[in-house]
């Protein structure tokens, strides 16, 4: 057996068609496959840009900065500049093959700590509170996240959300019956309307899970692959497993859930584009109710 397109070894099966290809080939087409999603989004606008990427030392976000930079570097009048959130899990976040990559490389890095933001660290939040760690986590990760990329002055940010991730989110949203939230997934996120949010870009939107892994792999990025100590107990984590388990038995079960609904999107974009965006009371940041969640969740914290 040889690769389809030249005669190497061939090292990994294509997803959506029994398709082998070598090391070489299988790298060509990851990139062209996620250049080809910035093109069609048009992610990068046409003017010069500044991109955040969000970095947390695993693979898609350590892909993600690989392909931009790559990109950066050769074609594009594009300014890049790295946003990472330590949210104080011990064990697990480790920055440390993030800060040695971004000093060989002159890569513009910063680094924003729970602790620092919002005076405690994850597992201090868990322990006094009894909180679900990935909601909180999420909204405090997300607040900072945009937040800093407004204070940094960038344009976008782009995160290395695969198709797995995504598939997962719309599962998610569909058995809590919150189907106004997936009106705001999608290759590009955020409102277009309102300056506070900073646009998100995912240029791995249509490459599975497994391949940004063969991809991390074949490039030899210096990525982190353990698993955060709180994820086994995650909603996410049942879900994806039960994707994992369809798709292993029908082969296209992530590209379908991605595909339909990509199809209904636009609906759903217009049916929700009227809701409010107010301003937090508290600390004057977007939300849709009198106080934002992050607000919310510091309230809680400081009351137990
Ligand atoms: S698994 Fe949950 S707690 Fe761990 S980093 Fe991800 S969102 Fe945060
Ligand atoms: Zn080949
Ligand atoms: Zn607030």
């Amino acid at each position: 057996m040889v690769c389809k397109n030249c005669n190497l070894k061939p090292v990994i099966t294509l997803p959506n068609s029994k398709t082998k290809v070598c090391k070489g080939c299988f790298v060509k087409y990851f990139e062209k496959k996620a250049y080809k999603t910035i093109g069609k989004y048009d992610m990068l606008g046409k003017k010069k840009a500044t991109i955040a990427i969000g970095i947390s030392g695993g693979k898609d976000s350590f892909s993600v900065l690989y392909i931009l930079n790559k990109l950066a570097e050769t074609k594009r009048n594009l300014d890049i500049k790295l946003i990472a959130v330590d949210e104080g899990i011990k064990g697990y976040r480790d920055l440390s093959n993030v800060k040695k990559y971004c000093k060989k490389n002159g890569l513009d890095l910063h680094i924003y700590t729970f602790k620092k933001e919002f005076g405690m660290t994850l597992d201090e939040i868990i322990k006094k509170t009894n909180m679900k760690p990935c909601s909180v986590c999420g909204v405090l990760r997300r607040f900072l996240l945009n937040s800093k990329a407004r204070e940094l002055g960038v344009d976008k940010i782009a995160t290395g959300h695969n198709l797995d991730d995504e598939a997962q989110s719309i599962i998610m949203n569909q058995f809590r019956g919150n189907i106004e939230r997936s009106a705001r997934l999608g290759p590009v996120t955020g409102v277009k309307k309102d300056k506070r949010f900073v646009r998100r870009i995912k240029p791995f939107y249509f490459l599975t899970e497994r391949e940004v892994t063969a991809y991390c792999f074949l490039r030899k990025l210096p990525v982190q692959y353990d698993e955060c100590p709180y994820a086994i107990s995650s909603y996410r984590a049942e879900v994806r497993d039960m994707i994992n388990n369809f798709t292993a038995k029908q082969g296209q079960t992530k590209h379908a859930i991605i595909n339909s609904f990509l199809d209904i999107l636009p609906v759903l974009k217009k049916k929700y584009a009227k809701s409010e965006i107010k301003s937090c009371k508290k600390c004057g940041e977007p939300c849709s109710g009198e106080v934002c969640k992050v607000c919310e969740f510091l309230d809680k914290i400081k009351k137990k």
